[in-house]
């Protein structure tokens, strides 16, 4: 599929780039991503891979819009509160781009969403932006198996973290290496602890540029790790550790 005259104005200053081109913004336009969580992550994530031309954006989420949301999820509107937050998002998004091909599933995320539209046409990469473990290690788990690249993100406080895994072409590292796969700690999360605003901001647009780097293949490290202290205004970068132990990655006994 081929760049339109509409496509050439939109996306003219990722057309300028060198390293994007029309070559770079053809591999967006084919690419099919799935956001699981609407919630602070999941809106800046689906704004900018929206305008960014993402040809396929399927949104993963089975909750309505709450006013407590409001100060921080930024697809949303006042009027929107008791609506399902993927029907308001589908409706932004399109008021955004209508160029591009938006789905909504209005309910936890499961093997068969994560298994992709049909099973032979897979998910170029999955966003994890849930707030809940089991949810997280489902995703993993499933997308190391079909060898889909996963962006995850979480953010408490002030803080925020990031760990990326392209799975289509590493298979030692994923996200149960870092969190105990049987682990059933309730994580600390945005509804027990609060959050900033803008530490989701900031890890939601990191998660877009990380998903833009896997789909335009300039990212080289799997298992990278990424934590922001919004409060100190500090980042550290670093390598996710391997768990020769891992039930996902780890080797097998047979
Ligand atoms: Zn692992």
């Amino acid at each position: 599929m081929s760049l339109n005259d509409d496509d050439f104005m939109r996306y003219s200053r990722h057309l300028l780039m060198d390293d994007i081109g029309e070559a770079g913004q053809e591999k967006l336009t084919q690419a099919k991503v799935l956001i699981v969580g609407l919630g602070g992550l999941g809106c800046p994530v689906a704004l900018y891979l929206a305008a960014a031309g993402v040809g396929q954006i399927d949104l993963c989420d089975p909750d309505r819009v709450d006013k407590t949301n409001l100060q921080r999820q930024i697809l949303y509107r006042t009027e929107d509160c008791g609506e399902l937050k993927v029907g308001c998002a589908r409706d932004r998004l399109h008021a955004l781009n209508s160029g591009i091909t938006i789905n909504v599933l209005a309910r936890e995320v499961d093997v068969d969403i994560l298994n992709g539209p049909t099973l032979t046409e897979a998910y170029t990469a999955v966003v994890d932006c849930t707030d809940n473990l089991a949810a997280r290690q489902l995703i993993n788990k499933t997308c190391y198996e079909h060898g889909i690249p996963l962006i995850s993100a979480a953010a408490v406080g002030w803080e925020g973290q990031l760990v990326a895994f392209d799975f289509r072409r590493y298979r030692q590292s994923c996200f149960s290496c870092i969190i105990d796969y049987k682990s059933t700690e309730p994580m600390m999360n945005c509804s027990n602890f609060g959050v900033v605003g803008p530490v989701l901001g900031v890890m939601g647009s990191l998660q877009s540029i990380t998903v833009m780097r896997m789909l335009l293949g300039f990212f080289e490290q799997h298992g990278e790790l990424q934590r922001y202290d919004g409060k100190r205004g500090q980042w550290l970068t670093m390598q996710c550790a391997i768990d020769a132990s891992c039930p996902i990655c780890g080797p097998t006994d047979s």
